[in-house]
């Protein structure tokens, strides 16, 4: 029988001092539902009072227990089209994203996740508490486990400036799968000129990769006829889902030159 307890903190104060006695946060529990805890404890984080979505012209700031549902629909609301909010509707399933929190989905990372692309895109930030207390690039978290030990997070900000125009591709064999892999693709134009451009894949080995050397090629150059090829992606993808990593690897080279040549492109 499992030998979990519940904390309910009502505070970023009381979630940090949780934290140090060998409790977890607990954001949507879909991350717990494929591996049940058995001992330690949980804190739930629905009245710690980090759940808002704020957006203004300069950033996007999501509280890390704000659902899927609800940052997706306020950034939506204020910036129709943005990279995060397409990501985050097309997750999962409507009753999943009623569950699934920002800041469990950055902390797991699973392979198919919808927030990291966008969010390393945007050179996004979050705020952590507990045994190390910081803000950092997002990149620099998921990188950096250290980071992730008997913390939480409490805020993402990502940068609401500037006028990219994106592309978000998600690779599933049925919407409901998980996701093979994520391809965005922002882009900054100054008049035909391509002034700057950020290019992530998501779910290949290494989990995340930014294309700089593909970036530096088309910064400045008019509408690319760049074609990226699998060698451009580097280690590529492990065989999943029954598919090969040599077609997964070639598919998301496909899906990056579309995105590049501004196939569904949006304003964000
Ligand atoms: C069928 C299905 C399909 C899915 N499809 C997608 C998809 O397409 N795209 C996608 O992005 N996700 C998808 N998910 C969700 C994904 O697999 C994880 O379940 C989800 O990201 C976990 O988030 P959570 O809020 O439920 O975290 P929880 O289950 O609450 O926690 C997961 C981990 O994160 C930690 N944690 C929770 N909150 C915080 C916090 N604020 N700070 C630090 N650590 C924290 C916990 O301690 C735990 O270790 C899917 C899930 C299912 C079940």
């Amino acid at each position: 029988m499992s030998k979990v307890t519940w904390v309910y903190p009502k505070s970023v104060d009381e979630l940090t001092e949780c934290l140090k006695n060998d409790t977890r946060p607990h954001g949507g529990g879909t991350g717990f539902m494929r591996n049940v805890p058995q001992s330690g404890s949980l804190a739930d984080l629905s009245g710690v009072g980090i759940a808002s979505v704020r957006v203004t012209d300069g950033s996007v700031r999501i509280g890390g227990a704000a659902t899927f549902t609800a940052a997706a629909s306020a950034i939506a609301a204020a910036r129709p089209g943005h990279i995060v909010a397409r990501a985050l509707y097309d997750a999962a399933s409507p009753a999943l994203r009623n569950r699934i929190t920002i800041g469990g989905s950055l902390a797991l990372f699973p392979p198919w996740s919808s927030v990291v692309g966008p969010l390393v895109a945007l050179d996004a930030e979050l705020t952590i508490v507990g045994a190390t207390t910081g803000t950092y690039p997002v990149s620099e978290y998921i990188g950096n486990r250290e980071l992730g030990a008997e913390t939480a997070i409490t805020e993402i900000r990502a940068d609401a400036s500037r006028e990219w125009e994106s592309h978000w591709y998600r690779f599933a064999p049925t919407h409901f799968n998980y996701p093979l892999f994520t391809v965005v693709v922002l882009t900054e134009l100054d008049g035909t000129s391509i002034s700057d451009c950020r290019i992530v894949l998501t779910g290949n080995r290494g989990r995340f990769k930014r294309l700089e050397a593909v970036e530096n090629e088309i910064r400045g150059t008019s509408q690319p006829a760049v074609e990226v090829t699998p060698a451009d992606l580097g280690a590529g993808f492990p065989d999943r889902q029954g598919f090969s990593g040599e077609y997964l690897t070639h598919l998301a080279a496909v899906a990056i030159t579309r995105g590049l040549r501004g196939a569904e492109r949006n304003a964000t």
